[in-house]
């Protein structure tokens, strides 16, 4: 148990005796080894994941094999090293990511190339090492957002290593709670097997209460600020009792439209996502296919008095927590930490932070999704969403996707907690059906009732999406050229929307392909259509 205080993730000992389902599931990816093959192995934190997978590790491992562990942060890389480094030698270990300098990239490529490390720890960037003799794939966190990079070149390291596992003729184990609604369709069309490991059953395991809080009842209204009534009490009485408390904002959440009174958010008619908000030109528009708008005068849902832009901080937030916190504890300092993509570029401060949450010290810590599953703490009484609309009118088609996993991610930091911990959702859109699923963990009748919609309105996992950058030169002349030849090669039924310029910009242009099918796409042909502009597979993740 010392240990799992130590690293902050599930782990049991060697000798531990395997449930019924934790023995299945071993036993089938043991005999997967030497084969590709993709599962995914889910279950609640404490259901035994790690301890499944490290079985895997030992018998690739006692093979001469090498295994790559994906991982989304170097957070998360590094909380790995110590149980890892017990478990399977230090000497067999090595770690890849953006911090680690060149000259020790180098280093560790070397040694990966020539087959002295076994096993590779990594961020995103770990697909590209040169492996001598890859024989198992680890994703941990499959759902994360993180495997994809944003810049060229793009990819995304969960499909990466997907192929990576057809070329070395080996497993790739994807590892999660709940599968993301990709993995989920994929295995109810057979491309996954999935390993399900149920809740464990153990007295000091305490599930989290999940209380959504409407923002249009007129008690719990938020007067301007980020804290509703009813989570500012629950904070506070947090607080007293010294319990640890988790504030989250969306670090994508900003620049759409809502009203303040029913929660009301424009969407683009035909492809039913937010529109954003432009303040320059006054004007909405849809970052999908450039439809554009006026705000509306009066809501057109609650005929309220008008329609605001959706601007939450962090820093606004952190005042404002700091403010409840004094009132209790006038005296102490480091007890309000912030982590966002601001305070996360500095090291020392996110080590400092690190120290202070663990040692207990630190009383709320406040910050966006970059809080992850290292947080979760024996202590932590409260996690408080203080907009989940933010999360629900994000303006993509996988905003609701990524609000459930979120949500759930975030009740999932509270499973340690003792006594048990309460996940607080503050939302003008109380009624939303998404919440009931949340509430029940029901997220396979959720990902069908997506996927109807996604079906509906011609987006993946049923169809393939591409976006194309256009820049430099003459973009508009460009753009129109590139869609022309576009048309001469694309699959009959797939759709071209633009081109159209991102509002805001000149020189650029950007057009957006829907393909008729989710099948393979000819890369070849395609990138002599579209010349030297930049491709962009997944264009959902960096909205
Ligand atoms: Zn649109
Ligand atoms: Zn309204």
């Amino acid at each position: 148990m010392r240990e799992q205080e130590l690293v902050g993730r599930e782990r049991q000992t060697a000798d531990f005796v395997l449930t019924e389902h934790q023995r299945s599931a071993a036993s089938q990816l043991g005999a997967a080894l030497g084969k590709p093959g993709i599962f995914f192995l889910g279950g609640p934190s404490g259901s035994g994941k790690s301890e499944v997978y490290e079985r895997a590790i030992e018998r690739a491992l006692a093979g001469e094999k090498q295994i790559l562990i994906l991982v989304p942060q170097i957070d998360d890389a590094n909380a790995l090293i110590a149980p890892f480094a017990r478990r399977f030698g230090v000497e067999n270990l090595c770690i890849l990511h953006s911090a680690i300098s060149p000259a020790e990239r180098a280093a560790v490529w070397r040694s990966v190339h020539e087959g002295r490390k076994k096993i590779i720890i990594a961020t995103r960037s770990g697909v590209l090492a040169p492996f001598a003799d890859l024989g198992l794939i680890v994703v941990e966190r499959e759902h994360d957002d993180s495997f994809v990079e944003e810049q060229m070149p793009r990819y995304d390291a969960r499909e990466a290593a997907i192929e990576l596992s057809r070329l070395w003729s080996c497993p790739t184990i994807l590892v999660d709670h709940i599968p993301s609604l990709r993995a989920y369709f994929q295995i109810r069309e057979k491309q996954i097997t999935l390993l399900p490991l149920p809740n464990p059953v153990k007295a000091d395991r305490h599930e989290p209460t999940i209380k959504i809080i409407d923002l249009s009842s007129p008690h719990s209204r938020a007067r301007g600020e980020n804290l509703g009534d009813q989570l500012r009490y629950a904070l506070e009485e947090n607080i007293r009792a010294k319990r640890q408390a988790i504030l989250i904002l969306n670090r994508r959440g900003g620049g759409t439209l809502l009203c303040p009174d029913c929660g009301y958010t424009p969407k683009c008619p035909s492809c039913e996502v937010s529109l954003i908000w432009f303040e320059a030109r006054k004007k909405l528009q849809c970052r999908q296919c450039g439809h554009t708008e006026d705000s509306p005068a009066r809501c057109p849902s609650c005929l309220g008095p008008g329609l605001r832009v959706m601007r939450y901080g962090t820093q606004s937030l952190e005042q404002e927590v700091r403010a409840i916190v004094e009132k209790t504890f006038p005296q102490s300092a480091h007890l309000v930490g912030r982590l966002d993509a601001d305070t996360a570029k500095d090291k020392k401060n996110v080590a400092q932070i690190h120290k202070d949450w663990d040692s207990g010290k630190m009383l709320v810590l406040v910050g966006t999704q970059l809080i992850g599953s290292r947080f979760a703490s024996k202590s932590l009484g409260l996690v408080g969403v203080v907009s989940a609309d933010s999360f629900l009118a994000a303006p993509h088609y996988r905003a609701l996707e990524n609000a459930f996993t979120d949500f759930a991610d975030m009740s999932g930091l509270l499973t340690r907690a003792k006594p048990a911990g309460t996940l607080y959702i503050q939302t003008f859109r109380a009624e939303h059906p998404l919440f009931e699923r949340l509430k029940h963990f029901d997220y396979q009748n959720f990902y069908e009732q997506e996927l109807s919609e996604r079906k509906k309105f011609h987006y993946p996992p049923f169809v393939r999406l591409l976006r194309v950058n256009i820049t430099g030169g003459e973009p508009r002349r460009e753009a129109a050229a590139v869609t022309e030849k576009l048309r001469g090669i694309l699959p009959a039924g797939s759709e071209i929307i633009g081109p159209t310029p991102p509002a805001g910009t000149h020189d650029q242009w950007e057009l957006l392909v829907k393909f008729a099918t989710n099948a393979p796409i000819d890369s070849s042909s395609l990138r002599r259509a579209v010349g030297g502009a930049e491709l962009d597979p997944d264009p959902a993740v960096r909205w």
